[in-house]
């Protein structure tokens, strides 16, 4: 299978040829047509299989064919929740590079770092926003954040988060969303709490492992 074969656009298939993937890998070509369909998805899957341009690319496809008009100003409309800064960091990179092509923008914010240019960025608008958990909620608790145009949220690495104590944030952070969203949840394990985070928040997920 090819990357063609998965629907995507020019712009983005042009941004995959340019980072040298000549194929998809098997956790991309399992998930990024469910993630097109718009079904929630639990992707059990490690570090390394390409498991972020499985939820970036069809992230990017979505929000690249329904774009608004420009005057209207940015919304976060995809949201990725990621336990580490180090991992929100490499997310971010890799959402840069996959949307050389749209004029969709990202940004990353982690707690240890100031706050003010944080909010500075979330002022001027963005579409895709890379979070840890922490600091987001101190910015929408600071009203510099607004997660009601949300369509899509990523819960990357959720079995780290649940071991980091993350479970009540993880849960809070989905309940800000607006509530028809999609959720995709990856994750290297599928232990029990992550199971019973699933259930209490995903909507009739499907699934895949690799
Ligand atoms: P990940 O599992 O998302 O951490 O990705 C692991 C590495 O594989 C990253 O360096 C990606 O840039 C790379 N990668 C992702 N998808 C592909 C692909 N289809 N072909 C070749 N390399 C890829």
């Amino acid at each position: 299978m090819s990357f063609k074969d998965l629907q995507l656009n020019r712009p983005i298939l042009r941004a995959v040829a340019e980072a040298g993937y000549d194929n998809p890998t098997l956790v991309q070509e399992k998930t990024i047509p469910l993630v097109l369909e718009g079904k929630d998805v639990i992707v059990s899957a490690q570090t390394g299989t390409g498991k972020t341009a499985a939820f970036a690319l069809p992230i990017l496809q979505r929000l690249f064919n329904n774009q608004e008009a420009p005057k209207k100003g940015k919304k976060i409309k995809a949201l990725i929740i990621s336990p580490t800064r180090e991992l929100a960091i490499q997310i971010e990179n890799n959402f840069k590079t996959y949307s050389t092509y749209t004029n969709l923008t990202t940004s990353v914010i982690f707690g240890g770092a100031p706050i003010e240019p944080q909010k500075d960025v979330l002022k001027k608008g963005i579409d895709i926003l890379i979070a840890t958990p922490g600091r987001l909620l101190d910015l929408h608790k600071q009203d510099a954040l607004n997660l009601d145009y949300v369509e899509t949220l990523v819960l990357d690495e959720a079995d780290l988060m649940l071991d980091m104590g993350f479970i009540d944030d993880v849960k809070k952070v989905a309940r800000l969303c607006t509530s028809e969203k999609q959720i995709l949840l990856f994750s290297a394990t599928i232990p029990y709490k992550v199971e019973q985070l699933a259930n209490t928040i995903l909507n009739e997920p499907e699934r895949v492992e690799v």
